[in-house]
């Protein structure tokens, strides 16, 4: 009863801020199988995200039962003569607010911080086709639930990110990498199909041969042409082992030499090319003791300043392979050969050999780490970009020795190629214009320990230089799970693409009313206060 009337009170509201026309009952009639909520704490937890650096506070939480829930809110907000805004919400794991919405409704499509609690998801669990090698996920699922599904089967997805507590949903709004994409490319190259609630309200199946148009805006389409509800995943046979192996570099061409050498294999027999190819840059012993790094410590000890050449920055690469019983027995002349060539300093090979699981999900060990310190939930003004290989050398000199030398690292700094032609250039998703690009993500946390340099001012100024840098020296990067204020930045970021992405929003958001966190458009409605604005 109470909720009702908090419910009721919360429409009331968007009525009055929105000059929505939907009838108070009308949305409490919309009849949905699972639970709209304006619960304080859900409402609160809608409006944060990962970063911790923006909050919005959304009207009302929809906690979906089915698709169907979902169609029936969008579709709401499409017919009401003035609308609201809906955000889908996977697991929250943005950096600036891209999932949140004030004057809206937040949908926690991964089952937010009480829909699992309360059993209120009965969606379908991940289905596996063995024949097909796919698997049919809903959009919310976690990356990691999809993993143990499969797994069940001797299947796993064949593209992966480093974390796999993200939704389906929202990695596919981005592209999804990690040290898998030079060789499968990003997680949006390794889908099938997909259900799709447009911005007005219907459910439509899309793929490259059905709907083509919304399939291809859709990945990679930063949630602006729909709600993902279900997605087809491609497989692959699962291995049971990873041999793990990181090597050290004093010098950054002979690195990114090697790395290049290494993702140009990627046409290669499995058995002479690694599976997984990634890398980070040490600035400094900080690293030694960071989320990333436990693999050097403590059967591996690592002294940086013995080693480190040039500038004291060393280059890590990280590199597996997968392996099982049957090939047990080779993998040790495979890994051996694979690396010859490779010119690392030789006395800095570490080896760790572990389960598939294990290794993709890594990421998770650091972060019950951190939590246990009390250091998962702070700001992280993350900054992520792509990189034309032909300029890596002017930022390694601009950036990692310039702008960031000296500092403490506050959180690693990842670097790998990949190669440009696993990317579906009809996807919405933006890369650089030649062959190879790199990832270059500064993933760093802000700390209040009273040190300067790991202060979210400083880091956040940090970011401002290294992106005035890259604009000074005319280096062309792409943000990835990019971040602009106003419309030109984005146009200047789609570049070629912008009049296509532009034309996909009016064919399939015609009034803008999805995922306005991103902040690429205004919702279309006005009201007696004048244009409501998003942010
Ligand atoms: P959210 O933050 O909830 O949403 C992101 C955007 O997608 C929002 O605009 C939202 O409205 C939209 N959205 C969410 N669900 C749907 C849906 N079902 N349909 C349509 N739109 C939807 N990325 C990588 O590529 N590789 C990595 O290795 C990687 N590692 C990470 C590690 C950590 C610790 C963190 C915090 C992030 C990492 N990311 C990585 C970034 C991550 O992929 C993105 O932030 C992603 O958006 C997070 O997924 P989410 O489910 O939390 O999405």
């Amino acid at each position: 009863m109470t909720t009702k009337l908090l419910l009721t009170f919360a429409i009331c509201r968007l009525i009055v801020t929105v000059g929505l026309t939907v009838d108070p009952s009308e949305l409490l009639l919309l009849g949905v199988d699972g639970q709209l909520s304006v619960d304080p704490f859900e409402v609160e937890t809608a409006s944060l995200d990962f970063g911790l650096l923006t909050r919005a506070e959304p009207m009302a939480v929809l906690h979906p039962g089915s698709a169907d829930d979902i169609a029936r809110l969008v579709r709401a907000a499409y017919i009401s003569s003035h609308g609201f805004t809906v955000s889908a919400r996977g697991h929250g794991h943005s950096i600036n607010g891209q999932a949140q919405t004030s004057n809206g409704v937040v949908i926690e499509m991964s089952g937010g911080s009480r829909g699992s609690r309360l059993g209120l998801r009965k969606l379908d669990k991940p289905q596996v086709s063995v024949k097909e090698k796919h698997v049919e996920v809903w959009g919310g699922e976690l990356w990691i639930d999809v993993l143990r599904s499969t797994l069940e089967h001797g299947l796993a997805p064949k593209s992966w990110t480093d974390y796999l507590y993200l939704s389906v949903g929202g990695t596919l709004s981005n592209g999804g990498i990690s040290g898998q994409a030079f060789n499968h490319g990003p997680q949006i190259s390794n889908v099938y199909e997909l259900d799709v609630v447009t911005g007005k309200g219907e459910i439509l199946t899309c793929s490259e041969e059905k709907n083509s148009e919304l399939f291809h805006a859709v990945l990679g389409g930063l949630g602006q042409f729909g709600i993902i509800t279900r997605a087809r995943i491609a497989l692959e046979p699962a291995p049971q082992r990873v041999r793990w192996i990181r090597v050290l570099y004093s010098n950054f061409s002979t690195f990114t030499r090697d790395q290049e050498h290494l993702i140009s294999l990627h046409g290669n027999p499995t058995s002479r090319k690694f599976d997984y190819v990634e890398g980070f840059v040490i600035v400094d012993e900080g690293l030694i003791n960071n989320w990333r790094s436990s693999f050097f410590s403590p059967r591996n000890p690592v002294k940086i300043s013995s080693i480190a050449g040039n500038g004291g920055v060393l280059y890590c690469l990280e590199i597996t392979k997968n392996y099982d019983e049957s090939t047990a027995g080779t993998i040790d002349q495979e890994v051996e050969a694979s690396m010859k060539g490779l010119n690392f300093i030789p006395s800095s090979v570490f080896t760790t050999d572990l389960p598939y699981i294990d290794f993709l999900d890594r990421v998770h060990k650091a972060e019950l780490k951190l939590r246990a310190k009390g250091l998962w939930e702070v700001p992280h003004p993350w900054l992520n970009l792509f990189v034309p290989k032909s300029r890596m050398a002017d930022l390694d000199r601009g950036v990692f020795k310039g702008i960031l030398g000296n500092n403490k690292t506050s959180g690693p700094i990842l670097i790998y190629p990949m190669n440009r032609s696993k990317w579906d250039q009809r996807s919405s998703a933006v890369t650089p214009d030649e062959d190879v690009f790199y990832l270059v993500a500064l993933l760093r946390s802000a700390l209040d320990n009273g040190e300067e340099t790991q202060s979210l001012e400083y880091l956040t100024n940090q970011n401002h230089k290294i992106l005035r840098f890259c604009d000074d020296a005319g280096i062309k990067v792409k943000q990835y799970l990019p971040h602009y204020t106003t419309q030109e930045e984005w146009m200047d970021h789609f570049g070629d693409k912008w009049d296509q992405f532009y034309r996909r929003k009016m064919e399939f958001d015609p009034r803008h009313l999805l995922a306005t966190g991103q902040r690429i458009f205004n919702p279309s409605f006005t009201s007696s206060t004048g244009t409501v604005s998003p942010w």
